[in-house]
């Protein structure tokens, strides 16, 4: 059994309204981090919850809210 599982998400960014691509770690239950924006370079606030069948939910915000 693997603990290395890294899960594509595609999302919007908040600030620009591009599609972003995360990559978000499934071994983590609960998580929260900052990743700059792949276009606007602007830090997204990103929450990431897996449930117990290993679904990803994913949550983005801007750093100003
Ligand atoms: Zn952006």
């Amino acid at each position: 059994m693997s603990h290395f599982s890294l899960e594509s998400v595609h999302n919007y960014c908040p600030y620009c309204g591009e599609p972003i691509e995360l990559l978000i770690d499934c071994s983590v239950h609960a998580q929260e981090y900052v990743e700059d924006c792949q276009v606007c370079c602007r830090p997204m606030v990103i929450t990431a919850e897996v449930d117990n069948e290993g679904d990803v939910s994913v949550r983005i915000r801007s750093d100003d809210e």
